[in-house]
């Protein structure tokens, strides 16, 4: 038998995932919308924190239609979270071309699938094969550990000539007449028996038998992964200023990351409280003392942000590039990007101060 020959998976893995698949949202019927939106939900986040945001995209967004018009800040309201927003921004665009170029009709075949923006080799498979049974590869980093692992793999697997092989074989062992199921069989078992971390469930895999890794005893060792390269740490300076009852936003730049997103003020450097004050001064607010609110750090893919936060009150105007928003607006309209967290406990008691100190007033 061939080191990558998986056509003796088909047979088992089935039977196991008609007997044990999870019932899901996404798979209460085949339509490609509904698949497309948790393909892509489930890129960067675990199956259980998925399901409220798939419901709420879904309730408020149904169609591809309805996605095609959405306003840009609900959509971001509906993602945040999830991070990674240029996922939804291409999803929006992909919609639009669905739309304008196609009368509103998903495309079935990967290569067509492949011309929208955002989606990827992966998520065209994923697409073509569950909603519309095309027999197409749908490869991610679970199917990828389990191929690793059942021909005890110990070659970096997601090297691209390794990878290819891995997708042509799996591609063999696919079902014509259930390519969606099969794809899905192995992201699951991925997902629920050959863990990623930690030791695979081995005395229950459905696969067992075959299972090179698993007779070698070295399917924890397994994939191997390559070296990762160190984050850069990026320190920060942000600012929570209040202001009558409303809290200073400003905009990302329309590039790199968090692109166009609402932010907490902030410099890429991390300043002591004098030269927090003077940085305000720089900006022309003025502001009463600042106030030290800790520190906080925010892992992104390549850079660390290691946060040091200040608050204060500001007295007067802040500059055209930066706007007020009060409590009710931030929790109703704006997706503040997950980075700034941390801080959301020193933002509600803000809100909470400025509330308690207007009652004073009015009485
Ligand atoms: Fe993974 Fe163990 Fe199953 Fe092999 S036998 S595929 S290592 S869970």
């Amino acid at each position: 038998m061939k080191k990558h020959d998986f056509s003796w998976i088909t047979e088992p893995l089935l039977s196991w995932y008609d007997r044990s698949a999870r019932i899901l949202p996404w798979r209460e019927n085949r339509e490609p919308y509904r698949i497309w939106v948790s393909e892509i939900m489930l890129q960067q986040t675990r199956v259980e924190a998925v399901k409220p945001y798939y419901e709420r995209f879904l309730n408020k967004l149904p169609t591809v239609a309805a996605l095609a018009q959405a306003d840009e800040q609900e959509l971001l309201k509906l993602w945040e979270g999830l991070g990674y927003y240029s996922r939804v921004r291409n999803m929006k665009k992909a919609a639009i071309q669905i739309m304008q170029e196609r009368g509103g009709r998903f495309p079935d075949s990967p290569e067509e699938l492949k011309k929208l923006p955002g989606i990827g080799d992966y998520t065209a498979g994923a697409i073509a094969s569950i909603a519309f049974q095309k027999c197409a590869a749908a490869v991610d980093g679970n199917v990828l550990r389990v191929a690793a692992r059942l021909a005890a793999e110990r070659e970096e697997i997601s090297r691209p000539p390794l990878r290819r092989q891995i997708e042509q074989e799996i591609m063999r062992a696919m079902p014509k007449e259930r390519p969606g199921d099969f794809n899905q069989a192995l992201m699951e078992l991925g997902a629920v028996v050959c863990l990623p971390n930690g030791a695979p469930g081995c005395s229950v895999c459905p696969l067992a038998l075959g299972c090179v890794a698993r007779r070698e005893g070295i399917a924890q060792k397994l994939p191997t992964k390559p070296k990762k390269k160190a984050r850069k740490i990026q320190e920060r300076t942000i600012f929570l200023l209040f202001s009558h009852g409303n809290i200073v936003l400003r905009k990302r730049s329309s590039t790199g990351l968090l692109a166009g997103m609402w932010e907490l003020p902030g410099v890429e450097e991390k300043l002591s409280v004098r030269e927090a004050q003077d940085m305000l001064n720089r900006w022309g607010i003025r502001a009463s003392a600042c106030q030290p609110i800790g520190e906080a750090k925010h892992v992104f893919t390549h850079i660390e942000w290691h946060m040091t936060g200040f608050s204060a009150v500001v007295r007067g105007s802040v500059p055209a590039e930066m706007c007020m928003v009060s409590q009710e607006k931030l929790h109703r309209d704006i997706a503040l990007p997950s980075a700034f967290r941390a801080f959301l406990p020193e933002i509600e008691q803000g809100f909470w101060r400025m509330s308690v100190q207007q009652r004073e007033e009015e009485n």
